[in-house]
């Protein structure tokens, strides 16, 4: 510890749910971009709404989701849900009028069935086939905890993405920036599957330098190999990073985790490993078992983020 005094983070009121799933918005979209490699086996799309005029306006900050209700029905005949996409703009918009909104979809393509059928994710193609000047229904904002605090400028943050999960931190990254922040360290650390799956890269290696503390680490997960020829994942970073090990033991540290479920869990057990448990609160764990020892459902059951530590995962 180097003294720094401890601060919870005081988190801004934000307003969610201007517009619901029973009355969304039409918006037009106004931009659409593939941002994996040509040589990636998957396919990633920034994609960009005017919310113009409409409750949203100035209203999707970073950190935030907004929902898209899919035209059509389901297998039930009953209308699509909604499904909710991470703000990757930041939150003054792309244009710094608060109008213009993106987001960052993966195409869910899968094969199922005896017959190995294609499925195609139904929200995430119809926003990835969109042309540009096509509606869609739009809902939100969703989310009042994964933001970024009131005063940002007296936080260090830690940010670990997976996949589609790094949206929310182009959107932090570029808020960083607007303000001007200083004084914090930032830690951006992201695992791809493949090095042509890597996302706004150009960002994180360009202009996001210009934020003093910044420090953007990529992990290549099915490329990659640790020391012991096991395979590398962001969270491993925790126990080979001296410098980001530092920056978590300061008291004024937050962590973000966005991406993939289940990803947290990996990262609970290498705080626990380096002593840095006060990020999580345990909760009625069975008292004859070290925390460590704890399978992934009782991490579930009983290990929630503390007040440092924010969690959005799907
Ligand atoms: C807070 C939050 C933020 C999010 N942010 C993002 C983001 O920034 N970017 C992003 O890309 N996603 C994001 N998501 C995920 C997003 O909401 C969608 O879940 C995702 O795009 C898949 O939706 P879909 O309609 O394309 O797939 P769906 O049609 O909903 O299918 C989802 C899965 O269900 C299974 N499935 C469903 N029906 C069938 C069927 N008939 N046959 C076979 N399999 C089936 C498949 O396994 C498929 O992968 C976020 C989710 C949350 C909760």
């Amino acid at each position: 510890m180097d003294g720094t005094v401890d601060i919870t983070p005081i988190m801004p009121k934000v307003e969610i749910n201007l517009c619901k799933a029973k009355a969304p918005v039409s918006v037009p979209l106004v931009g659409s971009k593939i941002i994996t490699a040509e040589s990636s086996p998957n396919f990633v799309r920034h994609v960009v709404f005017d919310v113009g005029g409409t409750p949203l306006e100035n209203k999707l900050l970073a950190g935030q989701s907004f929902g898209i209700v899919p035209p059509g029905t389901d297998a039930d005949g009953k209308p699509h849900k909604l499904r909710l996409y991470s703000i990757a703009s930041p939150s003054r918009g792309e244009n710094g009028a608060g109008r213009l909104v993106s987001t960052t979809v993966k195409r869910v393509l899968e094969e199922y069935g005896e017959y190995h059928r294609l499925y195609l994710g139904v929200a995430s193609n119809f926003l990835c086939d969109l042309k540009l000047g096509d509606m869609v229904q739009m809902t939100g904002p969703a989310g009042k905890r994964f933001l970024l605090p009131a005063e940002p400028d007296r936080h260090n943050y830690v940010f670990f993405a997976t996949g589609t999960g790094i949206a929310p931190f182009r959107a932090m990254v570029l808020d960083l920036l607007a303000q001007g922040v200083a004084n914090a360290r930032i830690h951006l650390i992201v695992g791809v599957p493949y090095r042509t799956d890597h996302l706004y890269h150009d960002l994180f290696t360009g202009p996001a330098r210009e934020l003093p503390g910044f420090r953007y680490r990529t992990v290549v997960s099915r490329e990659d190999r640790r020391m012991d020829g096991f395979k590398h994942y962001v969270h491993h970073e925790i126990s080979d990073n001296d410098e980001l090990r530092e920056t978590l033991s300061q008291p004024n540290t937050l962590i973000y985790v966005c991406g993939i479920k289940n990803m947290e869990f990996s990262i609970y057990r290498e705080l626990l490993k380096a002593g840095l448990d006060d990020y999580i609160t345990l909760r009625h764990a069975p008292e004859d078992k070290p925390p460590l020892a704890l399978s992934n459902e009782e991490f579930a059951r009983h290990v929630r983020p503390g007040p440092r530590m924010f969690l959005e995962v799907y």
